[in-house]
C-alpha cells in the first residue's frame, strides 16, 4: 500500500494550485463578506472537471483515486475554504449512492452530478440529533409504491442550493435509529420539500448551511438506497470516508495561513529588521510547517487506507480528521499571532482562516467524536474492547 504522492498527483496539485490562485484565492474575500455561494466558481470547477473526481469513467466521472482527491480539497482550502466544500459535498452527498445504491440510482443521478449540471447534499442531522444521530425523529412512512417523509433537518450543507439529497429517515420507529433508519434520493424539487432558512456562520460563510423541511414529500420506493432499515450503517460508512475530505480542508486552511504568515513577515520590518528574521517567529513558522506537514501525511496514509477498503480506516480517517482540524485551528490562530494586529483585520486573509478553520474541528463529527471512534478501534486492536 504506497501512500507517497507520484508525479501525477503533483501535477494535479500545480494544475489546481494555479486556478485557485488566479481564480478563486481573489473571490475569498468577496465570498466571505457577503455570505453568498459561489456559482461562479461552482460552474468554474465544473468546465474544469473537478466536480466528477469520486465518480467512475461511465457516469462521466474522472475517478481519481483518494490522494488526489484530497490534493485537490487541499489547493482549493489553501485559496478559499467555502469553495473547497464544493466537491467536498459533491463526494459527501453521492457517497451513500456509490457505497449502496442500485446501478440504476447510478445510472441516473452520476452522470449529473459528475458533471457538476446539479449539485447533491448530505441530510443527516436533525435539530435534537448532531452526535447521537441514532436519535433521528424523522419519518418516512410506506405508501403503496411510495414512501412520505415528514420531518426536518438541520445544518445541511449546500441544502438550499442543491438539486437532489441524501436523506435519513425512521422507516421503522419503533426498532430505533440504529435498525430502523433507511435512506433516500429525494430531488428537490418535490412537492413538500422546502429550505426555509439558511444560517448566520462565523466561517465559511459562503456555503450556504440550510435548515430544511420534509411535509409530506413523496418518494418513490425506487429511491430507497441500500435495503430498508440499513440507513445508519450506510450513514457510518459514508463519514468514516467523508470526514478525511475534512482532513484535507483542514490541511488546506492551514497550508494557506502558513503562506500567508511567510510572505508578510519576509515583508514587514521592526526594531529595524524583517519580523521574518527573528528568531522567535521562526520557531512558530516551523512548528506551524511541521505540524501541517504532519496532518497532511496522515491524510494521504488514512487516503490510501480508504482506497484499499481496509477494515480499520475508521481509525485512519477520524485520526486524520482530528489532527488536521487541530492543527489547522493552531496554525490559523499562530498565523493572526505572525501579523499582529495586521492579522485581526479583514484586510489580510488569515483571520478569515482561523473563522474556517474552527468548523473543521466541529462538523462530520466533533473532535471529542473522532476521539471516541479512534479510542473504540484502539481498544478493539488490544482485545480490551467491552462486549456487547
Ligand atoms: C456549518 C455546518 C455544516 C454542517 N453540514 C452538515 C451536512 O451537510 N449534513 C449533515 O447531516 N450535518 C451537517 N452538520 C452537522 C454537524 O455534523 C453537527 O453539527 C455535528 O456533528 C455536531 O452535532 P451538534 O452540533 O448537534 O453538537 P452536539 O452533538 O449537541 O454536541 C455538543 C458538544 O458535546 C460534545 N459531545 C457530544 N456527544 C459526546 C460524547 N459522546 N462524548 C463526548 N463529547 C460529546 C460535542 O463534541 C460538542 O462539543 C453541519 C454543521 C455545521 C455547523
Amino acid at each position: 500500500m504506497t501512500y507517497l504522492p507520484t508525479a501525477e498527483h503533483d501535477e494535479l496539485r500545480a494544475v489546481v494550485r494555479e486556478l485557485a490562485d488566479e481564480r478563486i484565492g481573489p473571490r475569498a474575500a468577496a465570498i466571505d463578506e457577503t455570505s453568498e455561494f459561489p456559482h461562479d466558481l461552482r460552474e468554474l470547477l465544473a468546465r474544469q472537471d473537478l466536480l466528477g473526481t469520486c465518480f467512475g469513467e461511465e457516469h462521466g466521472g474522472t475517478a481519481l483515486d483518494t490522494i488526489a482527491q484530497s490534493i485537490l480539497v487541499e489547493e482549493l482550502a489553501r485559496a478559499d475554504a467555502t469553495t473547497s466544500l464544493i466537491p467536498i459535498v459533491q463526494k459527501l452527498g453521492a457517497l451513500p449512492i456509490i457505497l449502496a445504491g442500485s446501478d440504476e440510482q447510478k445510472d441516473r443521478y452520476f452522470p449529473r452530478l459528475a458533471s457538476g449540471e446539479w449539485l447533491i447534499a448530505f441530510a443527516l442531522t436533525e435539530a435534537a440529533a448532531g452526535s447521537d444521530v441514532a436519535s433521528n425523529r424523522m419519518r418516512a412512512t410506506r405508501d403503496g409504491d411510495e414512501y412520505v417523509l415528514n420531518g426536518s433537518k438541520r445544518f445541511i450543507t449546500h441544502g438550499s442550493v442543491a438539486d437532489v439529497l441524501t436523506v435519513f429517515a425512521l422507516t421503522d420507529p419503533a426498532a430505533g435509529g440504529r435498525k430502523g433508519m433507511s435512506a433516500f434520493i429525494v430531488e428537490t424539487d418535490t412537492p413538500g420539500f422546502a429550505a426555509p432558512r439558511v444560517e448566520h456562520k462565523m466561517g465559511i460563510r459562503g456555503s450556504p448551511t440550510a435548515e430544511l423541511t420534509f411535509d409530506d414529500v413523496r418518494v418513490p420506493s425506487a429511491n430507497v438506497v441500500g435495503a430498508e432499515g440499513e440507513g445508519f450503517k450506510i450513514a457510518m460508512e459514508t463519514l468514516d470516508r467523508s470526514r478525511l475530505s475534512i482532513a484535507a480542508q483542514a490541511v488546506g486552511i492551514a497550508q494557506g495561513a502558513l503562506d500567508a504568515a511567510v510572505a508578510y513577515a519576509a515583508d514587514r520590518q521592526q526594531f529595524g529588521e524583517r519580523v521574518v528574521d527573528f528568531q522567535g517567529i521562526q520557531w512558530m513558522l516551523a512548528d506551524m510547517a511541521s505540524q501541517t506537514e504532519a496532518a497532511r501525511q496522515l491524510t494521504y496514509v488514512a487516503a490510501a487506507r480508504v482506497d484499499a477498503d481496509a477494515p480499520d480506516l475508521p481509525y485512519w480517517t477520524s485520526s486524520a480528521k482530528l489532527v488536521a482540524g487541530d492543527t489547522a485551528m493552531r496554525v490559523t490562530t499562530d498565523a493572526v499571532q505572525i501579523l499582529g494586529g495586521y492579522g485581526y483585520i479583514t484586510e489580510y486573509p488569515v483571520e478569515r482562516m482561523m473563522r474556517d478553520a474552527k468548523i473543521t474541528q466541529l462538523y462530520e463529527g466533533t473532535q471529542q467524536i473522532q476521539r471516541l471512534i479512534v479510542a473504540r478501534q484502539l481498544l478493539q486492536r488490544a482485545g480490551v474492547a467491552r462486549q456487547g
